[in-house]
């Protein structure tokens, strides 16, 4: 009886052998993860030092001037042909206050705390703010870098698209703001975000690289006046979706936007302030990539769609560092497109619950320079790269010749 058994399970056995001899089908070599291969920590850091030559790239200065030129040079020498500029006028809102100011609402006795964006807030706060005190910049030549106040008047934003092979008429737009300000060097606010977007342009413009649809990278001017430079190209290029121009060209100079995904903050999640107000020195072993959507923006459920597929690209394409999504992207170039397209911000912390809440020493300060970040900073916003690109790579089909 037990023998008979043995001998029927070694009839299996041998049955199963056999089959798992059958050598399996090479699988075909994943043409995204060889893409993100293409992505490289020192060359991402080579970038974001490159942005800092021109100090805080405040808008509205020579400096801020001379970065769009220098970012316009880098794009080209990518081979991101479509080099484009958007020009409009900036001009200072006078500060309302004091008298102007409406009158309080009643206190609301079911009113829960509210973060900007609608998040809540929670543990233990340190104080933020914008630095506006040359002095407190101990580097005597980036004082001098930083000097020229802004001047109201015209501005410029450059941009350029990969054109896609099928679909030209379709677009995503990936996007960072290259200005800042606080007497730094804007390295995390937002060289971090830019240096992204212009990793991202060299890798999908290498001359292998196909894409069904297209994808607009865009480096917005004037975020830290209130999005102005995403405002404008809203205003003055929203209509032009998808049109031909010239008729029967096959070219569209606004191809229709399926999706906008912006970068502000790549670098720095030291975790919550302590006891004492200070931040950890050390980038936190569990740091991530956050996701935002808006809660209340008109396409929310197509922004949703959107967070989930970096999400599962994160998972696949990205090496150290997960991503998490949260419903409360606020003050970022994506709030301008909400209303119009599916949009989503991806950053080192929440926006409103964590960096309002003082997570980010070196926001907006003079501290906010290439010197302070340490190689375990920089790969998370490496980190954040590989899941864009990993995420926009499957959005538009990317393969190679
Ligand atoms: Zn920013």
């Amino acid at each position: 009886m037990t023998r008979a058994i043995f001998l029927g399970f070694a009839v299996v056995i041998a049955a199963t052998s056999l089959a798992a001899q059958q050598p399996p089908a090479p699988a075909a070599p994943d043409p995204i993860r060889t893409l993100v291969g293409r992505l490289d920590l020192e060359r991402y850091k080579a970038t974001v030092k490159g942005l800092t030559q021109f100090g805080d790239r405040r808008q509205g200065t020579k400096r801020n001037r001379d970065a769009v030129d220098w970012i316009e040079a880098q794009l080209k020498s990518y081979g991101c042909a479509n080099v484009e500029r958007l020009t409009y006028e900036f001009k200072t809102r006078p500060r309302t206050g004091g008298a102007n100011q409406p009158a309080q609402r009643p206190a609301d006795p079911n009113a829960i705390p509210t973060a900007q964006g609608g998040g809540r807030p929670r543990g233990i706060r340190a104080r933020t703010g914008v630095n506006n005190d040359p002095m407190r910049q101990p580097d005597e030549k980036l004082r001098a870098l930083n000097a020229e106040p802004a001047t109201d008047g015209e501005r410029q934003e450059v941009y350029c698209t990969k054109i896609g092979a099928t679909r030209p008429d379709e677009m995503y737009i990936i996007g960072a703001h290259m200005d800042g300000h606080g007497w730094g060097e804007a390295a995390n606010d937002n060289g971090s975000g830019t240096a992204l977007v212009m990793e991202l342009a060299r890798v999908l413009n290498m001359p292998d690289v196909v894409t069904d649809r297209s994808i607009r990278f865009a480096l917005w001017n004037n975020e830290e006046t209130g999005l102005n430079g995403a405002r404008a190209y809203v205003a003055q290029r929203a209509a032009l979706q998808g049109q031909e121009n010239p008729p029967g060209s096959g070219r569209y100079p606004e191809p229709k936007w399926l999706g906008m995904i912006q970068h502000d903050m790549m670098l720095f999640d030291h975790g919550m302030p302590r006891a004492d107000g200070t931040v950890s020195p050390q980038q936190r072993p569990e740091a991530d990539v956050n996701i935002e959507f808006q809660l209340t923006s008109k396409f929310v459920d197509g922004a949703k769609a959107l967070a989930w597929v970096l999400h599962g690209a994160n998972e696949k394409y990205a090496a150290d560092y997960p991503a998490n999504i949260g419903s409360h992207m606020t003050n970022t170039d994506s709030t301008a497109f909400m209303d119009h397209v599916p949009s989503i911000s991806l950053r080192e912390n929440e926006r409103g619950t964590q960096i309002g809440n003082g997570w980010d020493p070196h926001w907006h300060q003079p501290t906010d320079v290439y010197a302070t970040f340490s190689d375990e900073d920089f790969r998370l916003g490496l980190n954040a790269a590989q899941t864009t690109l990993g995420g926009i790579a499957q959005l538009t089909n990317a393969r190679l010749k």
